[in-house]
């Protein structure tokens, strides 16, 4: 129980109030004790100075009377010494006090002298000489203990109902404080348990606010990231299973030989597995290289390299692709153009983008290669004459999986642009892609010449 912030919270406050409280009193006291006293002396005097001008102007003949009528005129105490330092008290409403006045004060006062208590004595109090049938008389007012007794249980008062007051008030602002944190608890469980949809309203501006609205965007990412991972698991099953299903039923229709009497057909199911198994073979290479690039400590080989040279070697690589599809292949390279970048890197660059050109031109189709540098800057267009892509399908093509027509590209896995665009973006460059369905594509890889900080 006492764990809950909750309840650390009122528990904190009411110990700060308490603290607050008896130190303010003890420092207030400390501090205004003398301005307390000087006032009390001061209306002290002004009481005895009253009197004694009362007693002046009245022709008092009984002066024990006078002054027990005087007496609960004030809320002071009058003591009466005569000469001999015989005492008589006058309390009035008041209780009877035990304080005892110095008879060395009593003389003094009995011989003219007006006196007033300083911080000798430990009690506020003030005396006055007066004259009655020729002998002398002091008169001394004191605090009444029934006074600072009342102002005692004024302010404990005034304390006890600072603490009732602030406790409640305590106890909801508390709640308020606490509330957001225990929303934020609880949607958190949630998230553990892997619902995503798990927004906290908190409309504060305070740091309870920021971290509700942290959490909200952490929700949100982990919920971009699991919609991801589910697709991907998905894409990569379904990509697995077609080739998979056609090995399977191939291999399942030679072993039935009655079905496959034809040397012909034979041969045409083994090409089909072998076709469908470097399929397979292709889309796991490829989701190995993408995860390999994604993954933080991917190996950056920089060298300094011909580009126009690799360009060349790739396009003579892929020669037996396009010249069986009679393909006229246009190459601009201007001589000798240095990059520095992981050679390897960007032959595979290359190689995905020459190849989805060769894949997507028809039959005796053209295909351009350019190359062009203007200040450390490289910009690669392979331009084709296929059949293009739809403009609302432009801006995923690079997304893993992303096959624009279906149909079209079966043969695919749909990670070719997506490995293109993670070493482009590995080299600090850009690429666009720029079609109009049925006018054929152009790609354009911009990359800096210089190497890439890593
Ligand atoms: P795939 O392995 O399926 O070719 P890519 O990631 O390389 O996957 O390409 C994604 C999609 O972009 C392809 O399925 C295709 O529809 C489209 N595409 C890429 N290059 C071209 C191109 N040169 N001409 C037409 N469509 C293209």
């Amino acid at each position: 129980m006492i764990k809950t912030l909750y309840v650390r919270v009122v528990l904190t406050f009411l110990a700060v109030i308490i603290i607050a409280l008896l130190g303010a009193t003890l420092l207030g006291g400390a501090l205004f004790e003398q301005d307390l006293d000087d006032l009390q002396h001061n209306e002290m005097r002004t009481a005895a100075e009253n009197i004694i001008r009362v007693y002046e102007e009245a022709t008092v003949k009984d002066l024990d009377r006078f002054m027990g009528s005087i007496g609960p005129l004030t809320t002071y105490p009058i003591r009466v010494y005569d000469d001999t330092g015989q005492m008589k008290s006058y309390l009035g409403a008041n209780r009877p006090d035990k304080f005892e006045i110095p008879p060395k004060l009593v003389q003094q006062v009995l011989s003219g002298e007006i006196y007033q208590a300083n911080e000798k004595d430990d009690k506020v109090f003030v005396g006055f000489p007066f004259q009655f049938g020729e002998k002398p008389y002091a008169m001394f007012l004191l605090t009444s203990s029934k006074n600072e007794g009342m102002i005692l249980s004024l302010f404990l008062t005034v304390l006890l109902l600072v603490l009732l007051i602030g406790s409640v008030c305590i106890l909801f602002a508390a709640g308020y404080l606490v509330k957001p944190l225990k929303a934020l608890t609880r949607a958190t469980k949630r998230l553990a348990k892997g619902d995503f949809d798990v927004a906290v309203k908190v409309m504060r501006k305070d740091e309870i606010g920021a971290l509700a609205q942290s959490f909200n965007e952490m929700a949100f990412e982990l919920k971009q990231v699991e919609t991801m991972r589910r697709d991907f698991v998905s894409n990569v099953s379904h990509e697995i299973q077609s080739p998979l299903t056609s090995i399977s039923g191939f291999a399942r229709a030679l072993k039935n030989d009655k079905l496959v009497k034809e040397e012909q057909s034979r041969d045409r199911y083994l090409d089909i597995i072998v076709t469908e198994s470097e399929r397979l073979s292709r889309l796991s290479d490829n989701l190995l290289k993408l995860a390999s690039l994604e993954s933080e400590h991917h190996p950056f080989a920089a060298s300094t390299f011909h580009l126009d040279e690799q360009l060349r070697q790739v396009a003579v690589a892929c020669e037996p692709q396009w010249s069986a599809k009679h393909i006229q292949l246009d190459l601009r390279l201007p001589d000798a153009i240095n990059i520095t970048a992981d050679a390897d890197q960007l032959r595979q660059v290359w190689l995905n983008l020459l190849g989805n050109a060769i894949k997507f031109t028809p039959e005796g189709g053209q295909i351009s290669i350019r190359l062009l540098e203007q200040r450390g800057t490289l910009t690669v267009a392979i331009s084709d004459t296929g059949p293009g892509i739809a403009p609302e399908e432009l801006s995923r093509i690079f997304d893993r999986f992303y096959k624009a027509d279906r149909s079209r590209s079966s043969s695919g896995s749909g990670l070719g642009l997506a490995i293109v665009k993670k070493i482009v973006v590995l080299h600090q460059g850009d690429i666009e892609a720029n079609s109009e369905a049925g006018r054929g594509t152009t790609m354009t890889v911009t990359l800096p010449s210089l190497p890439p900080l890593q």
